[in-house]
């Protein structure tokens, strides 16, 4: 596009105002609820069902939802990562 700077930023304007819009929205319905994942996007552990009722939407299991948070649990100890690592192969 040649010389359409201006145009191109009227253009970037309006993506930005409908993206706005769209976090207004999602804002307006509070929880961006989705839908709750059976297996942990992260590890593939399985969530359990108790865990997916309490919190629509839930994509990580107890313990990656823990580490995310920046708050391990006292489960386990700090090898955590690795031991989960090995169970995967
Ligand atoms: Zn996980």
């Amino acid at each position: 596009m040649a010389g359409g700077w201006a145009k191109d930023g009227a253009v970037s304007e309006q993506i930005e105002a409908s993206i706005n819009d769209e976090l207004a929205r999602m804002k307006a319905r509070k929880a961006p609820v989705g839908e709750s994942l059976k297996y942990c996007a992260e590890c593939d552990e399985e969530i359990p069902e108790r865990r997916r009722v309490a919190l629509p939407g839930v994509k990580l299991c107890v313990d990656c939802a823990a580490e995310r948070d920046g708050r391990p649990q006292d489960r386990g100890g700090f090898n955590r990562r690795g031991s989960k690592d090995s169970q995967l192969k």
